[in-house]
C-alpha cells in the first residue's frame, strides 16, 4: 500500500508529490495526460516571491520596468515580475520526485472508497490504487474534494493573445501589470462590469496581451473580453499581426473552503488556495508544499496514520485559524472590488500601489500577518480620495459578515 496516492500533475500535484517523497513517504501520482505534459496556462509571479525558495531559475522572462495605469497616470512598481518557464519548473519538481521515488501513472481517478485504514480510489479504466492518505490536486473542479455551498461564485476570466503587432502595444521590455484606462470605451460601457489590460514585452518582437476580468458573478464573456481587447490595441495605435497563441482563461476566485473534516486532503486550487483579491496560485502551492508535507510526514511517524487523523493534520496545516482570518478579508477585499465601477477602481489601484511596497506586495502575496493586513486595509482607507472612502466604507458594512470572522474566529 502507498503512503500518499497524489490526483493530478498540474503545479500543485507535483509540487506536493516531489515533497511528501522529499519527506520520506511512498508517493505515487496519477493524472489523465503524462505529468510532463505542457500545462496550458501562462503563470505570471512576482520574482522576490521565488527567491526564498531559490527558485528563481525557473523564470523564462522577467521584467524590471513594471507598471500599473490605475487612472491616466502611470505608477512605476519598482518590483521584478517574470512569467514561469512551465516545462522547466515541471521537470524540476519532476526530478525532484523522481530522486524521491515517485512514480507517476497515466489514469483518471474515477471513486474514492474511505475505509477505517486506508482509502481506495478507482481508475476510469478499473484499476484500484490504496494509500493511507490521498491528496486531491485536481483543480478547481475537484473530483473528490468536497466543499459546502457558499457565497456566490466569482470568476476571474481573460482573453489573451500572444503574437505580432503593427505596433509595441507596451513599451520594449515593459510589463503592464494593469491598464484600467478607459479612453477607448464609451459612456455605456464604462457602467459595465471593469476589465484591464494585462500586457508584455516577449522579446524577438513577441508581445502578449490579455484582456482580464479580474472578477465577476456571472463572469464576463470571452467574446466581450475579446471586442474590448481589440478596440484597446486600436486606441493604442496598434493591432494583431500575426496570432502565435491563445490564452482563454476561467477561474473561481472565491470557492467556498473545503470541508475541513474529509479524511481526504485537498492542495492547490481543489482547496480554495487561490488568492481571492488577486487570483494568484503558483506562489502559494510552492511555498506552502512543504509545511502540509510535514504535518503528513509527522503523523505517519506516530506510526498510526489513518486517514481521517492524516488528512486532519494536514487541513489544519493548510488552514488554521489564522489564514481563515486572513481569508475573510481577501473575501471582503474580493466583495469590494466586484461593488466598484470603473472610476472607484481605478481609485483604489492608485492608493494601494501609493502604499508602502512591503504593505502592498504582502496583500497580494499573502505574506502579512492579519495584524499587518488591517494594519495595511487601514492605510489605504486614510489615503483613499473621499469618494473611494465612502465605497470602502459602504462595503465593509454591506460585508460585515466577513469582517466579523475576520475579527472574531
Ligand atoms: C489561464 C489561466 C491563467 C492563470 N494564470 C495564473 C498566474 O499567472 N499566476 C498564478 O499564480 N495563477 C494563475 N492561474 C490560477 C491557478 O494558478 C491555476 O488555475 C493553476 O493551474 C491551478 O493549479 P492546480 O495544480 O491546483 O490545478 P490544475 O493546474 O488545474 O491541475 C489539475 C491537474 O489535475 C488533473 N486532473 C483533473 N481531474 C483529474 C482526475 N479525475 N484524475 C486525475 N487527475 C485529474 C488535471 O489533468 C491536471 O493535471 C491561472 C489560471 C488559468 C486558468
Amino acid at each position: 500500500m502507498l503512503d500518499a496516492l497524489v490526483i493530478g500533475a498540474g503545479p500543485a500535484g507535483l509540487a506536493m508529490a516531489a515533497t511528501l517523497g522529499e519527506a520520506g513517504l511512498r508517493v505515487a501520482g496519477i493524472a489523465p495526460q503524462e505529468p510532463d505534459a505542457p500545462w496550458p496556462n501562462t503563470y505570471g509571479i512576482w520574482v522576490d516571491e521565488l527567491e526564498p525558495l531559490g527558485l528563481t531559475g525557473m523564470l523564462g522572462h522577467s521584467w524590471h520596468d513594471c507598471t500599473v495605469y490605475a487612472g491616466d497616470d502611470e505608477i512605476p512598481l519598482n518590483r521584478s515580475y517574470g512569467l514561469l518557464d512551465n516545462q522547466r519548473l515541471q521537470l524540476h519538481l519532476l526530478a525532484r520526485g523522481s530522486r524521491a521515488h515517485v512514480q507517476w501513472q497515466r489514469a483518471r481517478a474515477a471513486q474514492i472508497e474511505h475505509l477505517p485504514t486506508h482509502t481506495r480510489v478507482t481508475t476510469e479504466s478499473g484499476q484500484a490504487h490504496t494509500a493511507r492518505v490521498v491528496i486531491d490536486t485536481s483543480g478547481h473542479n475537484a473530483a473528490f474534494v468536497q466543499r459546502p455551498p457558499g457565497r456566490r461564485v466569482a470568476c476571474q476570466a481573460a482573453y489573451g493573445i500572444v503574437g505580432t503587432f503593427s505596433a509595441p502595444p507596451v513599451r520594449p521590455g515593459q510589463l503592464v501589470l494593469m491598464d484600467y484606462r478607459c479612453g477607448h470605451l464609451s459612456a455605456s460601457e464604462r457602467r459595465e462590469p471593469p476589465t484591464f489590460l494585462y500586457a508584455m514585452d516577449l522579446g524577438d518582437g513577441r508581445y502578449f496581451v490579455e484582456e482580464t476580468s479580474l472578477a465577476a458573478a456571472p463572469p464576463v464573456p470571452f467574446a466581450t473580453l475579446e471586442r474590448r481587447l481589440h478596440r484597446r490595441l486600436a486606441h493604442l495605435g496598434t493591432a494583431v499581426t500575426a496570432v502565435h497563441h491563445i490564452e482563454h482563461c476561467l477561474f473561481p476566485m472565491n470557492l467556498p473552503l473545503p470541508d475541513l473534516r474529509q479524511p481526504l486532503v485537498g492542495f492547490g486550487g481543489a482547496a480554495s488556495m487561490v488568492h481571492p483579491a488577486s487570483g494568484y496560485l503558483v506562489n502559494a502551492v510552492l511555498r506552502r508544499a512543504p509545511e502540509v508535507a510535514r504535518a503528513i510526514a509527522q503523523q505517519f511517524a506516530t506510526g498510526d496514520p489513518v486517514p481521517p487523523r492524516v488528512a486532519r493534520a494536514a487541513w489544519q496545516a493548510l488552514w488554521p485559524a489564522s489564514r481563515l482570518r486572513k481569508r475573510s478579508l481577501y473575501l471582503l477585499g474580493l466583495e469590494t472590488l466586484m461593488r466598484f465601477d470603473l472610476r472607484a477602481l481605478q481609485g483604489f489601484f492608485t492608493s494601494f500601489f501609493a502604499l508602502p511596497q512591503p504593505q502592498w506586495a504582502g496583500y497580494l502575496g499573502d505574506a502579512l500577518s492579519t495584524m499587518e493586513l488591517i494594519y495595511a486595509m487601514s492605510g489605504l482607507l486614510a489615503r483613499a480620495p473621499n469618494h473611494v472612502r465612502r465605497a470602502l466604507i459602504e462595503s465593509a458594512y454591506h460585508n460585515r459578515d466577513l469582517l466579523w470572522q475576520a475579527l472574531s474566529a
